[in-house]
């Protein structure tokens, strides 16, 4: 019996499956590889992918698109809230859980989110029983390593209601690296992170190979984060460009931007090829034709927060594995937004032009690497990817709630899994003989996780600090300070970089205490110097 593997997406969904010794993609009834995760609904027909996707400016009240953000959610979700704002079809409020509602021939039809990706799982898996003659009952499916237990229940129940079996979900990243993995056949070991920036989540994950062994170390990463606010950031743009132009507020106009959006998807696109791009819609708001053009340094400019954010969970996620940078030995590049210039220029400048693998594909890897996990596990005698094994780990801190309200973490985020941990705690009143607590989802305690990316943040801020000066006296265009002078910094910098690397995730107390003893070093010196006050601005940041 074949099992399938997909890659179930906020943007795109892809499918693929195990046969005669090596892993196929299967292309849609359109001839394509991936699948748009849209679902249009017209006066007599239900559309998905691509097709769904062209109905979005004549039918955008019944154009669904990423639904996976709804996904195990709540109503009242603040990112529900923000996202329902973007879209053109209507969500109601079903005892706390977001549905959509929508006119279908003739009748009011009430959706949950499961249902319309249900659409989507099932016309992937007819797609596989058209090309393979088979009938297909089990898969894997993967999801963003984020997801929370609801999320992931609820993708489940979305198989189910299409007809699949659900032999396993994995996350996303560690079937990309699974797909790198066998790709490369080294019996090396590896470390290996992948950096998943699709439409609408960011995933980083590191990961050792060695043989068909893979051992997640640690990951990291943003359920809100992709494309879609890429496209979002240009929308806004040139809804303040055409609003002043012609001087009303085309904002209320959800047709309008759903159009506008379009346009902004495809210059994004453009723009990662060419150095600059058009903008045009007809008839954008009363009437009125929109045409403008926008660059890459604008576009760059207008994102740059969101890329260099990126970039902050790379270095949190390769300290909570406790590793340096440069134990990285390939960094694995999936999702449609890794193929943004500046986002691979970040990634190049952080690791090396080298480490930057540019053969797996971004579209494909993930449902590649779920098709391989389905073939191991429906023990084909014939697969010769039996051997499979994968470790991964929990996203987020797991733990409980005292009754004075405080967490108590029982599973750091980033614990291998399955594990054991104990933990002792005393009841609340005095001759209390029972205790009941569950393990809460691991969403609710993003609290510890905060204090720990202001740690991170902190230490990090030093890194970057240490790096600046040291390069102020030892790099190309170093400043002019005496032989004993640059023989001090350099000492100091080495010792704070010491501390930083034996000290995992310190307090952001004592990360502030290195910062002030570095400028205790640098501030003489650096005064002493013509421009020298230059370098010392980046202390006050
Ligand atoms: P998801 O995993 O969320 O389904 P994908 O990996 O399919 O997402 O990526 C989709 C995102 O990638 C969309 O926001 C799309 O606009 C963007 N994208 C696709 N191709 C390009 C490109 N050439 N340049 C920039 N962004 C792109
Ligand atoms: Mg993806």
């Amino acid at each position: 019996m074949k099992v399938i593997g997909i890659d179930l997406g906020t943007s795109n969904s892809c499918v693929a499956v195990y046969k005669i010794n090596q892993i196929e993609i299967i292309d849609n009834d359109q001839g394509e590889r991936v699948t748009p995760s849209w679902v249009s609904f017209t006066d007599d027909e239900r559309l998905i992918g691509n097709v769904a996707k062209l109905e979005v400016s004549s039918n955008f009240e019944r154009t669904l698109f990423q639904i996976k953000r709804l996904i195990g959610r709540t109503y009242d979700d603040p990112m529900v809230q923000a996202d329902m704002k973007l879209w053109g079809f209507t969500l109601i409020n079903e005892e706390n859980k977001p549905k959509i509602s929508i006119e279908h021939k003739g009748r009011r039809k009430i959706l949950a989110p499961e249902e319309i990706s249900a659409m989507i799982l099932e016309s992937l898996k007819t797609s596989v029983e058209d090309r393979l003659d088979e009938t297909i009952t089990d898969a894997v499916i993967t999801v963003p390593a984020y997801f929370n237990n609801t999320q992931r229940n609820a993708t489940i129940d979305a198989a189910r209601i299409a007809g699949l079996n659900v032999l396993r979900v994995i996350n996303e990243p560690t079937a990309a690296a699974i797909a790198y993995g066998l790709e490369k056949e080294t019996n090396e070991e590896q470390n290996v992170l992948v950096f998943d920036l699709g439409g609408g989540t960011f995933d980083v994950t590191i990961v050792k190979i060695k043989n068909k062994e893979f051992d997640v170390k640690a990951t990291g990463g943003d359920t809100h984060l992709g494309g879609d606010d890429f496209d979002n950031c240009m929308v806004n743009h040139f809804v303040s460009e055409f609003n002043r132009k012609n001087d009303c507020d085309m904002s209320p106009n959800k047709r309008g931007i759903n159009r506008l959006r379009i346009a902004c998807e495809n210059a994004k696109k453009n723009l990662s090829v060419k150095k600059n791009a058009t903008v045009q819609v007809d008839g954008l708001h009363s009437g009125i034709d929109f045409k403008s053009s926008i660059t890459r340094a604008k576009f760059e400019d207008l994102n740059r927060d969101y890329f260099e954010n990126t970039l902050k969970t790379v270095k949190d996620t390769l300290s909570s594995a406790d590793m340096n940078k440069s134990e990285i030995d390939k960094v694995v590049l999936v999702g449609g937004s890794t193929r943004i210039p500046k986002v691979r220029e970040l990634l190049q400048n952080l690791f090396g032009e080298n480490k930057i693998n540019k053969t797996v594909n971004p579209d494909e890897a993930v449902a590649y690497g779920a098709a391989a996990l389905a073939s191991n596990i429906s023990k084909d005698e014939l697969s010769e990817l039996r051997e499979l094994k994968i470790s991964d780990v929990v996203p987020l801190s797991l733990g409980y709630k005292q009754s004075g309200g405080g967490m108590v973490t029982v599973v750091k985020r980033n614990t291998k899994i399955p594990t054991k941990q104990w933990n002792k705690n005393s009841t609340a009143k005095d001759n209390q003989i029972e205790a009941r607590f569950t393990l809460e989802d691991a969403n609710r305690f993003k609290q510890d996780d905060a204090e720990w990316k202001k740690r991170s943040e902190q230490v990090h801020k030093l890194e970057d600090l240490v790096y600046a000066v040291k390069h102020a006296v030892t790099g190309e265009m170093s400043f002019d300070v005496s032989d004993k002078d640059k023989k001090e910094i350099i000492k100091i910098c080495k010792k704070v970089k010491t501390w930083i690397n034996d000290n995992q995730n310190p307090k952001v107390h004592d990360s502030k205490k290195k910062m002030a003893d570095l400028e205790k070093i640098c501030r003489p010196i650096f005064e002493k110097i013509r421009d020298g006050s230059e370098i010392l601005r980046i202390f006050q940041k």
